[in-house]
């Protein structure tokens, strides 16, 4: 008798502990961001959060998503979020489907309030430049502040009691970054010659914010290597106007600009447009990579 009591005790035991587990598993919060940018800033406001999980989409080192396919892991991360956050701008069109068909979801579009710019490519073909909307707004410092502050907003509304802490975390994070944004618009005053070539319009925003001139982005399209006859016409432009600078992306081969420097002498400077990144970025990552650029740009202005 008294061994059955004990088994009986013990089997409401387990089950309480249980309920338990499953209550606070309820109670979490799964925020999935779409693109590695837009998983870095929301990962930051979140960071006071407990029990807020945020999950990247696509994989890190994936950049920007051209030509991605949404695989089975994806779909079921899809499925198991209540809040997603994406870049927008037309830079999730290769989920533009699945996102209609998901249910109970609360959608953050952080790019509602950034300041857009046009793209630049001039055949785009790349999807993401389908609307004529440059996407790569999480360039500029000053763009992230206003992701953030959307961020905030958005996680704020989707679960309220958290909405202190949220607002909170996104104002300390997007003044951090406007002050960052101070320095890059600082840039531009040092040099006279404020033209830059980019191998991709991916820095398009940061070069806005640092008061620089993009005289001509070099690939046409994002996914494509630049033709022979592309490179001519460049290699052209930058003998006949000069530009201070060339720019790359780690994100993209350097082979264009290492031809287009042996032939005109402009230096080569690769900044990172955090498109891409570390698997498990460390708080502040992308503040690191924006200091950095800035860093890079400071040394290489100087010189003009
Ligand atoms: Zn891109």
């Amino acid at each position: 008798m008294i061994s059955l009591l004990r088994a009986l005790t013990g089997a409401l035991f387990m089950a309480l502990v249980m309920w338990g587990s499953t209550c606070a598993a309820a109670n979490d919060i799964r925020v999935l961001a779409t693109t590695y940018p837009v998983y870095l800033l929301t990962s930051e406001v979140t960071r006071a959060c407990p029990g807020v999980y945020v999950d990247l989409l696509i994989p890190a080192q994936t950049g920007c998503p051209h030509e991605y396919a949404l695989s089975p892991r994806d779909m079921r991360k899809l499925a198991a979020a209540r809040i997603v956050v994406i870049n927008g701008l037309g830079m999730e069109t290769f989920m533009d489907h699945a996102l209609v068909n998901l249910k109970n979801v609360t959608i953050i579009d952080s790019s509602a309030n950034v300041t857009q710019l046009q793209g630049a490519h001039h055949h785009g073909h790349s999807e993401h430049h389908s609307h004529g909307v440059n996407a790569h707004a999480f360039t500029s410092p000053v763009q992230a502040a206003a992701m953030v502050r959307t961020i905030g907003k958005g996680l704020a509304k989707a679960a309220p009691h958290m909405a202190g802490t949220c607002l909170k975390a996104a104002d300390a994070y997007a003044l951090r970054l406007e002050a960052l944004g101070r320095r890059v618009a600082a840039l531009g005053a040092r040099t006279n010659n404020k033209d830059v070539v980019l191998l991709h319009d991916g820095m398009a925003y940061f070069v806005r914010d640092a008061g620089l001139h993009l005289a001509a982005v070099i690939q046409e399209d994002e996914d494509v290597q630049p033709s022979a006859a592309r490179l001519l016409e460049v290699t052209r432009q930058c003998k006949e106007h000069r530009p201070a600078l060339l720019i790359g992306e780690p994100q993209y081969s350097e082979k264009p600009l290492r031809a287009l420097t042996a032939e005109t002498a402009i230096p080569v400077v690769l900044l990172d447009s955090a498109a891409s990144g570390p698997e498990n970025p460390p708080s502040g990552y992308y503040e690191h990579v924006m200091e950095k650029n800035c860093q890079l740009l400071e040394e290489h202005l100087g010189n003009n």
